[in-house]
Formats: structure tokens, sequence, C-alpha cells
């Protein structure tokens, strides 16, 4: 039996593997469970799950959800702030702590989890964006093991398997999102509700939009260089639009492994659980006699320039990476509360990046700072505008 703390258990992430800890009670049982507000959702797993901990990061909601649950007879220590959810993070009876906040709030508490040794299964890309370096380092001082869940790194995690030495090559694959075929002038003009409809994936707003920029691949490109430590011109990203090769390996003597399987973010979620082990999986199979066709384009970064200032970024250094994490989660807000078009995304990113020079990082207070000035600057040049 493993016990598992979810911090962002009522996102897309957050549910899904409580529907994976639902179908296999007797492998699995839940900590821990944290949510910024979302105390409806929270109510409803509390009473399913019996939790030890739950953190409400919002203190007038945590107020709200004592009262709410005040009458029901359960254990379940009721926590908040971001003390909350580093008490959540390093709980002793914990063995795998899933990291799925959204954007780098998740960072802290994932860090405090690494160096108290645990075992990660990471979803929160944007923790290893803007601290790659520290949290690997971190992490092998401190003995804990870190999973990929994301499903590109999943698979690339699952191909490589013990032969790190004979990498030659990552292939990340794209869906290349709801605007894949749209001109650049198309681009302009689409709306938030074209952005939120992927073809593929059903996820959280932030990384849907995301991955309508391709600015989730850039991410993601930056999250392999760290995970498996490998440099940016050894990793690939090649458009796929059936998602159903989540990506490739290619190794010194030119074989490629690849990990087929239908787009269920349960599947890497339950491999992060039972690794280094399988257990039967309760999602539907793939059917080749029902797929015509894989196809597979080059990424168009005229039409997705943020996937080039991924690149960028990484090849300049840890605080770029950083500035683009931070500029980029205020453009999507800005996007996602119409008050910036979808193309301007990219400008604001851009624009905060022009104005960085690269300093050197040495902790997670630093990684805040230069979040925060790459906050405030994107604010400045929405402002400007
Ligand atoms: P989501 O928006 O659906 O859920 C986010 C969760 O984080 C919620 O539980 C929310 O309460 C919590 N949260 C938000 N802001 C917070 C804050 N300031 N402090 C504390 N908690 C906060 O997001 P998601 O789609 O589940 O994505 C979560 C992470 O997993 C992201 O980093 C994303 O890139 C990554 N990821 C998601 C998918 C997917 O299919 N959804 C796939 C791969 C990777
Ligand atoms: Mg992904």
């Amino acid at each position: 039996m493993k016990n598992i703390t979810i911090l962002g258990s009522t996102g897309s992430i957050g549910t899904q593997a409580l529907d994976v800890i639902r179908k296999n009670r007797k492998d699995f049982n839940v900590s821990a469970l944290t949510t910024n507000s979302n105390i409806k959702i929270l109510y409803d797993q509390v009473l399913e799950f019996n939790p030890d901990i739950v953190v409400i990061v919002d203190y007038n909601k945590y107020k709200e959800f004592k009262t709410m649950i005040s009458n029901k007879d359960i254990k379940t220590q009721i926590l908040f702030g971001e003390e909350g959810l580093i008490e959540a993070a390093i709980y002793d009876k914990a063995d795998i702590i899933l990291s799925s906040i959204v954007g780098i709030a998740g960072l802290k508490p994932t860090f405090e989890a690494v160096k108290k040794g645990k075992t990660i299964a990471l979803a929160n890309k944007e923790t290893m964006v803007t601290a790659g370096r520290i949290i690997t380092e971190m992490a092998k001082e401190s003995n804990s093991t870190i999973i990929p869940v994301d499903s590109e790194h999943s698979a690339i995690f699952q191909c490589i398997g013990k032969e790190r030495k004979y990498v030659s090559r990552i292939i990340l694959t794209a869906s290349g999102g709801p605007f894949r075929n749209k001109t650049l002038q198309e681009l302009k003009s689409v709306t938030v509700s074209d952005a939120l409809k992927h073809p593929n994936w059903n996820m959280g707003k932030k990384i849907t939009v995301d991955s309508a920029t391709l600015m989730n691949k850039g991410l993601e490109v930056i999250e392999a260089r760290w995970l498996f430590d490998i440099e940016s011109e050894y990793i690939d990203v090649i458009i796929h639009p059936e998602s159903i090769i989540h990506s490739m390996v290619e190794f010194i003597d030119g074989v490629i492994l690849a990990q087929l399987g239908i787009p269920d973010m349960r599947i890497p979620i339950k491999y992060s659980f039972t690794y280094p082990e399988r257990t039967l999986g309760y999602v539907a199979r793939l059917d080749f006699s029902k797929i015509k066709n894989l196809n597979f384009e080059t990424p168009d970064v005229v039409r997705f320039p943020c996937l080039k200032l991924a690149y960028d970024a990484l090849k300049s250094g840890d605080s770029s990476c950083i500035v683009l994490n931070g500029a980029n989660e205020v453009a999507v807000n800005l996007f996602l509360q119409g008050k910036i078009g979808f193309t301007d995304i990219y400008y604001i990113v851009a624009g905060v990046l022009e104005k960085h020079i690269n300093v050197e990082i040495k902790s997670i207070e630093d990684v805040l700072e230069i979040d925060n000035w790459a906050r405030k600057i994107a604010y400045e040049l929405y402002n400007k505008r």
C-alpha cells in the first residue's frame, strides 16, 4: 500500500489521479490533498478519500470549508496557506507526492518535498522550467526520486529505462494544438473559447492555452533538459496531431524507441505511482486496426514563435527560463481574462525577455525574485500598450 499526497487535487491532473486511486484502492491510500480555493470539489474528495491532511491555500475559503465540514465526523487535519502546503508536501506518512499545482505556485512545496527525500510524481513542469538545476541537484543530495507525469516525459522515461548512457536524441511529440492549421492572420483574432478547445486532451486552462501557443512544448523542452540531463541541441520537437506516440528516444546505434497509447493522463499518472512495477490499467486500449495514419510535421516557429523563445531562453541561461515562465503566466492570464489577444502572449513574453540580463541563480529565493521581476515587467508592458 502506497500513501499518496496530491498537491493540487482539485485540478485536471489531481482529479484524474484520484480516479486512479479510486480504481486501485488496494494499492493506494490518500495521505493529503490540497487546493487553492476549490472547496466544493475538495469537500467531496475529503468525504470519499478520508485524507489525514487537507490544505486550502486561500484563508477565507479555509474558514468557509471548516464551517462546511464541521458537522462531519472526520479525523482530517485542515490547514491553510503556503505553510500548510509545505506541511502536506513533507508529511512523514506520504510515500509519493504528486506535484500537480499549476504554475510556479507549485515550486516551493515541490522543492521542500524533494529536500525531504520524497518520491515525486512530477506533473508541475513549471518547477523544472524555473528551477531545474536546483531541483535536480537537491534530489541527488537528498536521494529523492523524480518520476515524470507529463505524458511526453513519462514516455521518454519509459523508453530510456536503464540505457541513459546510450541516448543520442530525444524527440518530443506535440499535438500542434487547436490552431495547427491557422494562418498568422487568423491567429490574431482567435478567441479564448477557441483556444480552450484542445483536440486531444482535456486539461486545465493554463496548459491548454500553452498548448495552443506551443509554449507548452517549449516548457517541455526545458523540462526534458533537466529531467534527463541532456542539452537542448539533442532535444527535437515534432508535431504529431494524433497524440498516439507520446514521445521517442533515439540511441547511439540509430535505434528509436517510442511509447504509444491512447491520450489519457491516467496512464502516466498511474505509472508514476506503480513505478518500477506495472499494474492492470483500466483505460481504453489502442486499436491499430482503427488507426489509419500517424502524421508528422515540422513545427512552424513563424506562426508559433513561443517554441523558439523557449529554446533561446534555455541557451541563454537559467534566469531567462524563469523570466520566460513568469512572463508567460501573466500573459496567459491576461489572455484568459480577455485583456489581450492570442498573439500578444508572444509579444509580452519576448518583450520581458528582451529587458532581462541573465544572472546566476543559486537558490529558490533567487528564482522567486526573478519571477517577481518578470511578472512586474509583463504587467508594465501590458499597461503601456
Ligand atoms: P488545473 O488548473 O486544472 O489545476 C491546478 C491545481 O492547482 C488546482 O487543484 C488548484 O486548486 C491548484 N492551484 C492553483 N493555483 C494555486 C496556488 N496559487 N497555490 C496552490 N494551489 C494552486 O491544472 P492542471 O491542468 O491539472 O495542471 C497542473 C500541472 O500539471 C501544470 O503544471 C500542468 O502543466 C501539468 N500538466 C497537466 C496536464 C493535464 O493533462 N492537465 C498534462 C501534463 C502536465
Ligand atoms: Mg505534455
